[in-house]
C-alpha cells in the first residue's frame, strides 16, 4: 500500500496497487505547474486511487487538453494529476518514504531552465524532446 500527502498534512490519500512510469518532465510548463525544475510524476490506476482525509481541500486547475493538476489549498503541495476529471497520477515529491519505484526517463531535457544542472551522474534516459512512443 503506497501512500501520500501534502505538506501541511491536511490532504492524506493511498493507492493500494504500484505506480508505474515514473518520469521527470523538463519542460517550461511542468516548471509553472510544479514550481520546480521539473516535474516528477508516476502514473496509478485510477480504481486503486482513494483518498484517505482532506479531500474538501483539494481544489483543481484543469487546462486545455483535459489535463488537471490537485493541490491543496492550505500549503499549496500538488498531489496529483488528473485526466477527465479523473486522477491519473501522482506527484512523486507528496508520497511518502519509498514507493518502490524509479524514475525511469528524463523528458524534454532540451526546453530546461537555463539554470538547471543536470546530474553528471545521472544513469538515466534523457530525451531532448517526448520520450520515444513505445508499443
Ligand atoms: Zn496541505
Ligand atoms: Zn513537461
Amino acid at each position: 500500500m503506497i501512500s501520500g500527502g501534502c505538506f501541511c498534512g491536511a490532504v492524506r490519500y493511498r493507492v493500494a496497487g504500484k505506480l508505474r512510469d515514473a518520469r521527470s518532465c523538463h519542460c517550461s510548463r511542468c516548471r509553472k505547474a510544479f514550481s520546480a525544475q521539473a516535474s516528477a510524476y508516476a502514473l496509478v490506476d485510477t480504481g486503486e486511487f482513494s483518498w484517505v482525509a482532506g479531500q474538501d481541500l483539494l481544489t483543481t486547475y484543469t487546462g486545455k487538453q483535459g489535463f488537471g493538476l490537485q493541490f491543496c489549498k492550505c500549503c499549496g503541495s500538488t498531489l496529483t494529476g488528473l485526466y477527465d476529471g479523473r486522477v491519473h497520477g501522482v506527484t512523486l515529491g507528496c508520497v511518502d518514504g519509498d514507493p518502490d519505484i524509479e524514475i525511469g526517463m528524463h523528458i524534454y531535457v532540451g526546453s530546461k531552465a537555463a539554470w538547471e544542472v543536470l546530474p553528471l551522474t545521472e544513469s538515466r534516459a534523457h530525451f531532448f524532446s517526448a520520450a520515444p512512443l513505445t508499443k
